[in-house]
């Protein structure tokens, strides 16, 4: 197991679209040790979520996870997720509103609107199919990571620029 280094805003790389994984190499001891790397890594950076391309690696896959934090008891905790060559499909029209904050643009947070509730679909570690219904946290932390994928990041979804924030004015101004 490793922390890989997390890739920053202006790396070219995290304007590329990432690529399909082949569904022999997802079962390869190769790739099981990049998906146990990606996820200490997102924990250890304390993310919520982290795409294959923030380290460098060009390929369709994200983790997430939030683990239950007592200070915030309504924070929806969300279990392990790994998916492999992800889509997602909203369930309903309706959006919510919230900060969002990313692993490549450290310091930083904006305000945007996602999908409230979402299908989440695509390959588990095992190569095996499956799908899932995400709403609230975990869906937004999804579209943030499928987004990654594709090469776009949370400033290119924001309607516009007055809630970009750096992290201490945020808790200044608007974490109160
Ligand atoms: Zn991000």
């Amino acid at each position: 197991m490793a922390v890989l280094d997390v890739i920053k805003m202006g790396n070219p790389l995290l304007r590329k679209v990432s690529e399909e994984v082949g569904k022999d190499e997802i079962t390869s001891p190769e790739f099981q040790q990049f998906i146990a790397d990606l996820v200490e890594t997102m924990r250890a950076e304390s993310g919520a979520g982290i795409a294959a391309i923030q380290v460098g690696v060009l390929k369709r896959v994200f983790a997430m996870e939030m683990k239950k934090n007592d200070r915030y008891p309504d924070k929806g905790s969300f279990a392990l997720t790994t998916v492999i060559n992800p889509t997602i499909e909203p369930l309903s029209p309706e959006k919510v509103e919230g900060w969002e904050g990313c692993l490549s643009i450290p310091g930083i947070r904006g305000r945007l609107k996602r999908y409230k509730k979402v299908k989440l679909s695509g390959l588990d570690t095992n190569g095996e199919r499956f799908e899932k219904v995400l709403d609230d946290f975990s869906a937004i932390v999804a579209q943030h990571e499928l987004d990654h994928l594709n090469g776009i990041l949370l400033i290119d979804r924001m309607p516009n620029m007055e809630t970009l924030t750096f992290q201490e004015e945020y808790d200044t101004y608007w974490n109160v």
